[in-house]
């Protein structure tokens, strides 16, 4: 599902493709403008505009995509995807399809929650490790305060779970949907129930529980700036080399298929 509302004055340049993989051109600030128009517009219609997913693309996501034809179809079909990792900045400016900046779901989701603690919108937070969620959406509280927390569930994502999670979800009337199962599970996850969930917007978060919680810490503002980032989680979580082998995977699939894009 492309997305089915009107974002003309948003004014973007048309999508760049790396390997195959669609990423947009939109900085931070555009992309919550849109989700909040996304929101603003499912309550107009009575929560008849279907939900519409959004994705945070980095090495390891464009790395599973190549072999993974549903999580690519979920990406290149989601309403936004944002450029999560400097792999992909980099990426997009050597195919010169620069994308303005860097955008990662934990950066997101604070920013997020302030957009909805102003305009009422309820949260829920689905995914991590039991407790984790619950810790996340008290953080988010205290950075957005007035933030309505619709839900919180750790779940799983296993098929024989899914008519159940959509219920609750729905109970709590929530606008945004954060799942937090890892990539390409979370993706997949909302991917193949995104007819049926109750809510504006679903998006993966990956580990953005983890770090809002205080349960894994985030790399120094240095690092992150300069790119680095993964080099601190390689430090903090060594168990994670072989995922990260994406990095360097990724930047040679960029070389050899370049855009990609049949
Ligand atoms: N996770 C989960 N259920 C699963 C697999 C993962 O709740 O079956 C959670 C995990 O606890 C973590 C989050 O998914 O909070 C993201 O995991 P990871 O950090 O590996 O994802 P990434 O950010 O690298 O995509």
């Amino acid at each position: 599902m492309s997305l089915s509302i009107d974002m003309s004055h948003l004014h973007l340049p048309a999508p760049a493709f790396v390997a195959g993989v669609r990423v947009d051109r939109i900085s931070q600030l555009q992309t919550l403008d849109a989700i909040e128009q996304i929101i603003a517009l499912r309550r107009q219609q009575n929560d008849q505009l279907p939900c519409q997913q959004v994705v945070t693309l980095n090495p390891e996501f464009l790395m599973v995509a190549q072999r993974n034809n549903k999580f690519r179809r979920a990406i290149n079909e989601a309403a936004l995807v944002v450029a999560d990792g400097m792999g992909i900045v980099w990426a997009t400016r050597y195919l010169r399809e620069p994308v303005p900046e860097r955008i990662t779901g934990t950066d997101l989701l604070p920013e997020l929650a302030r957009r909805c603690a102003a305009k009422g919108y309820r949260l829920f937070l689905l995914g991590a490790a039991p407790g984790v969620a619950e810790l996340a959406a008290e953080r988010l509280r205290t950075l957005a305060p007035g933030l309505l927390i619709a839900g919180t569930y750790a779940g799983s994502p296993v098929p024989n779970e899914e008519a159940e999670v959509i219920e609750r979800v729905r109970t709590a009337q929530a606008d945004v949907l954060c799942v937090a199962y890892g990539a390409p599970a979370q993706e997949l996850w909302i991917y193949r129930n995104l007819s049926r969930l109750p809510a504006a917007i679903a998006i993966g978060v990956g580990g953005a529980y983890d770090f809002l919680s205080g349960r894994q810490q985030r790399a120094p503002e240095i690092m992150q700036r300069s790119g680095l980032e993964w080099l601190y989680r390689l430090y903090r979580e060594p168990w994670r080399w072989r995922r990260m082998l994406a990095l360097p995977q990724s930047a040679l699939v960029v070389l050899l298929k370049g855009r990609g894009k049949s």
